[in-house]
């Protein structure tokens, strides 16, 4: 088996399995924990905030093939395979929301087009990810769940992972559809639900759970292991309540397309963030969101937040014309892409960029590393990634300062104002294996 030592002068540790390798004076930041939420049988769903990450300076990292072994603060006891001057070494991070990239939209992306973005992904940090496919009519999502079924076993290691699938839609609110097309927007009947697991690895879906049959549903796809999201949603306070009742754990991009936190009617929003059983993603392109917003999210749901891109194909491309869901989405040279009445569909975000945003509002480092990284892992029951641990898979990403001289990629840095953030991948590993090398 290979093994690598890395050197780090700054690096994201995961207290929950990695305690016993690091001192107990290091600096701690990390959200205050929280309860263990009751699910329904079949919900994988580890409880937000169980781990505790902070940062240790210096460190090292020893991996043994595809997996971490030793984790530790100080100078490593040996001569390290690679130093890493500056920056920080943190998990491999983890989209949960990615509808394309590099000029292709995954619902209908060819072979090239998936392979483009699996091999991509780790310049911007993302070692593993869920392809979202938007609202299209029932039969053209089980094609595309079926596709990337099949498309699975061959993707290259060498990559960012494929996770399973986000579908959002079609059972989303008429009135808070925002870029979907409202024609192929339903309720989601039985029949709808079990067509769609069927057809493929899906992994979350995001609905409303105020349409007819909601939260029958919930609970069928909670009990089937796939993480309810609720969004696109003009539910109140009261019936996000009890969606989470159902077994729903999350809330897709929070603030976004749903009911707010107006004072004498709260809506999703407001119960995402009072309700410690949900989790919600977050597009940090501090246009999405405002800044102080996004301040109040990270400070209300501690340890309850994902950052997430919801890229479109227009991700990582220059200004121009795109394709979302089908229909055409135009990149203007600052701002996300957006539909031709002017809707905001989709981002150009990159999710280490992303990271840096949420940093330059004042948010810890561990903090926000943690909501790209481990919160997601553990929300989609995968607590072998996100944290670096003894005994995690070895994906990692070095953050370093973006420099805003070379950003090639315009909107894609926060582009409303960058808020003072901007972190880029220098180097990414997926696997133990070095996928992506930058400049230096
Ligand atoms: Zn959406």
């Amino acid at each position: 088996m290979t093994s690598l030592l890395i050197a780090a002068e700054r690096l994201i540790v995961t207290r929950d399995t990695a305690a016993a390798h690091t001192p107990p004076n290091v600096a701690r930041h990390h959200a205050a924990p929280i309860a263990p939420a009751a699910a329904p049988d079949g919900v994988r769903v580890a409880p937000a905030g169980s781990g505790q990450s902070h940062v240790v300076s210096p460190g090292y990292v020893r991996l043994d093939g595809e997996r971490i072994a030793e984790v530790s603060a100080g100078r490593p006891p040996g001569r390290p395979d690679v130093e890493l001057a500056g920056g920080t070494l943190a998990p491999g991070l983890i989209d949960l929301q990615v509808n394309g990239y590099y000029g292709h939209d995954l619902v209908d992306a060819d072979e090239a087009g998936w392979l483009a973005i699996v091999r991509r992904l780790p310049e911007t940090g993302v070692t593993s990810f869920l392809p979202t496919f938007i609202t299209a009519p029932i039969p053209a999502l089980v094609a595309a769940l079926r596709t990337a079924a099949r498309r699975l076993p061959s993707l290259p290691a060498a990559g960012s992972r494929v996770l399973g699938v986000h579908v959002e839609g079609p059972f989303l609110s008429r009135d808070r559809r925002g870029a979907h097309n409202a024609e192929w927007l339903t309720d989601p009947t039985p029949e709808a639900v079990r067509t769609l697991l069927a057809a493929g690895p899906v992994k979350i879906v995001t609905l409303a759970p105020e349409r007819a049959g909601g939260l029958d549903a919930v609970r069928t796809l909670s009990r089937a292991g796939v993480l309810v999201s609720v969004g696109h949603s003009d539910a109140t306070a009261g019936q996000v309540k009890q969606a989470a009742d159902a077994g729903a754990r999350m809330i897709t991009h929070l603030f976004n397309a749903q009911s707010g936190v107006h004072h004498r009617a709260p809506g999703v929003a407001a119960q995402a963030l009072a309700d410690a059983r949900l989790t919600a993603g977050l597009i940090a392109d501090m246009a999405h969101v405002a800044p102080v917003v996004c301040k109040v999210a990270f400070a209300a749901a501690a340890g309850r937040i994902v950052l997430v891109t919801d890229a479109a194909a227009a991700a990582g491309m220059p200004p121009g014309r795109y394709d979302l869901g089908g229909e055409p989405i135009d990149l203007p040279a600052a701002g996300p892409p957006v539909r031709a009445d002017g809707t905001i569909a989709g981002s150009a975000l990159r999710l280490d960029a992303a990271v840096g945003n949420v940093v330059g509002l004042g948010v810890d480092l561990a903090v926000a590393v943690d909501a790209a990284t481990r919160v997601p892992a553990d929300l989609i029951g995968r607590s072998d990634l996100g944290r670096i641990a003894p005994g995690a898979v070895a994906d990692l990403v070095w953050l370093d300062t973006a420099d805003s001289t070379v950003d090639p990629t315009g909107g894609t840095a926060g582009t409303a104002g960058t808020a003072g953030g901007g972190l880029r991948a220098r180097a990414t590993w997926v696997g133990g294996e070095l996928v992506f090398k930058g400049v230096q």
